[in-house]
């Protein structure tokens, strides 16, 4: 945390712990991704006695990991690579409960993004603090001109410098991010790049998703923030050097953890919940669905004691992005010395990415050493059913010659669509951490809070946040909450940015 700028959010006062309470209340987390492992952090460390009920038999959700065995040799497999900002806060506090200095964690100094053309952009060696970051970004960029920008229209756009959160999602949520981007003449080669790396971050297209989404992601990661853009990655499989080490933090202090067990319904009876799976009911004060967006659906329609109309309504209503394939390969040779741990790719369709594994995950470098080859792992997001997973591998041909005579000695496949899909128009009606049920509240990536947050960092916020609202109920304290600045940093362009919306009604 080096932004002086970021936003503490207090925490209610209150006990300094549940267990002085006349009963010690019970809370039931569904789901064990980061959303529900926040909130089962953040109830557990304030004495609340609290159970994880997770469908799969790892932990850590959309960034689980595990180990497979094929002929009796182990092949770790993560859900798919992940980039940790600096600017995530409070999926880094809950990170910091196992190691303080967050050492599970190592620095990508470098991430280039190439399109179809092959020009190549580089955050190595940017200024943090905006809005440098972003012209230093621009002027250097071949795919930026300054041409293009002088192009730019600075009365439409003025809401992208001048970001602030909700009330931006109410200026841009009804348009979408493709619309957008062309109404300000945002150059189409830039777009490709700079925008569509955020917006397929999301999984969607740029026409399937929310500008307001897109502005928020501008805002957090390049103009709002001066903690860079540089991220981190998990230095392990995400089981080694995440989830396991916080399994035995929460397990030492009481958190029971069930994986393998699916929730199939929750019921209400004499004032408390009743969470049912295969293996029983448990009895609880509380209940947080930490589910995604499938999941929280096939829930809910099981459970019809929970909520009212039109809050069920507005669960039936969230949708979910369009499929991905995470493709890892092991390959019986090298990649080449000087290609980049990750690679941002556009104009190269299926692929979205390409991390090489072994320049940063224990296990890869391990395999790599003892081999001689390469773990190379492909992303292809909003991929259409009818494109074979295939694809993506003659683009990584392409962009990496040297693999096209390599051998695959191991891979896995994965194609999933959990994520959560936010299309124009829907922010108003997302359902929120709180639900009309006292006692119920949701966490997780596609629930709405109304901070500059995204993706992970959502998942963790609201994971946060539903612990918070439990405790509260209790008379408990909660816990301080950490955000990049909740409305634009710079009041030069606050202002002028103002001047150009007033000028426009
Ligand atoms: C390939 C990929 C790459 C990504 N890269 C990035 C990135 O670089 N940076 C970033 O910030 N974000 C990234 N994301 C997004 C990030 O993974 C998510 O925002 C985050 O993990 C969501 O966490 P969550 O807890 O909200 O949901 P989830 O992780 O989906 O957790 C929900 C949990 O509920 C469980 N569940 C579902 N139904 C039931 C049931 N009936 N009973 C019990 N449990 C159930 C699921 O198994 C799951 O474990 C990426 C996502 C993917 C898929």
């Amino acid at each position: 945390m080096t932004d002086r700028r970021r936003e503490r959010h207090s925490a209610t006062l209150g006990l300094a712990d549940a267990t002085s309470l006349s009963k010690r209340p019970r809370a039931v987390v569904v789901g064990g991704g980061i959303a529900g492992l926040a909130a089962a952090t953040g109830l557990a460390e304030r004495g609340v006695d609290v159970e994880v009920v997770e469908k799969e038999p790892y932990l850590g959700g959309r960034v689980g990991g595990w180990t497979d065995e094929d002929d009796g040799s182990d092949v770790p497999m993560n859900r798919g690579f992940h980039a940790f900002f600096r600017q995530y806060y409070n999926l880094r506090a809950l990170l910091s409960r196992v190691d303080p200095q967050l050492r599970m964690l190592t620095p990508v100094t470098d991430y280039p993004l190439i399109d179809g053309e092959g020009r190549r952009d580089t955050f190595r060696g940017l200024p943090r603090t905006p809005p440098w970051n972003a012209l230093v970004f621009a002027l250097r960029s071949p795919t930026f001109r300054l041409s293009d920008l002088a192009r730019i229209d600075a009365r439409a756009s003025a809401p992208l410098a001048a970001v602030s959160v909700p009330e931006i999602y109410h200026q841009l949520d009804h348009i979408d991010a493709e619309t957008f981007l062309k109404s300000i003449n945002f150059p189409e080669s830039a777009r490709h790049l700079a925008f569509e790396v955020f917006s397929r971050s999301f999984f969607a297209e740029p026409t399937q998703l929310s500008a307001g989404e897109l502005a928020t992601m501008f805002h957090i990661y390049f103009l709002g923030s001066s903690e860079g853009l540089i991220f981190d990655v998990a230095n392990a499989n995400f089981d080694v050097s995440l989830w396991n080490p916080l399994r035995d933090y929460l397990s030492g202090r009481g958190v029971g953890f069930r994986l393998g067990t699916p929730v199939q319904r929750v019921e209400t009876v004499d004032g408390e919940f009743r969470v049912h799976t295969d293996g029983g009911a448990l009895s609880a004060d509380a209940v947080v669905l930490a589910l995604d967006v499938n999941g929280l659906q096939h829930v809910l329609a099981a459970s019809p004691d929970l909520g009212n109309d039109l809050w069920r309504a507005q669960i039936r209503r969230l949708r979910t992005a369009p499929s991905f394939v995470v493709h890892r390969l092991w390959l019986d040779r090298p990649v080449r010395p000087d290609r980049a741990p990750f690679l941002g790719t556009a104009g190269h369709p299926p692929l979205d990415n390409i991390s090489v594994l072994e320049r940063y995950e224990a296990q890869a470098a391990d395999w790599a050493r003892r081999t001689g080859g390469s773990v190379v792992e492909l992303h292809s997001y909003a991929m259409d059913s009818a494109t074979p997973s295939e694809a993506a591998i003659e683009q990584l041909h392409k962009l990496y010659p040297e693999t096209a005579a390599a051998k695959v000695v191991q891979e896995r496949v994965l194609r999933r669509s959990d994520c959560p899909l936010f299309t124009p128009g829907t922010y108003t009606r997302r359902p929120t951490v709180a639900t009309p049920q006292t006692g119920l509240v949701l966490a997780g990536d596609g629930i709405r809070v109304d901070l500059p947050v995204a993706l992970m960092e959502r998942a963790a916020t609201t994971g946060w946040v539903a612990a918070n609202q439990l405790l509260a109920q209790w008379g408990v304290s909660g816990h301080d909450l950490f955000t990049v600045p909740t409305r634009g940093r710079s009041t030069l362009l606050r202002s002028l940015a103002l001047r150009q919306i007033r000028g426009r009604a």
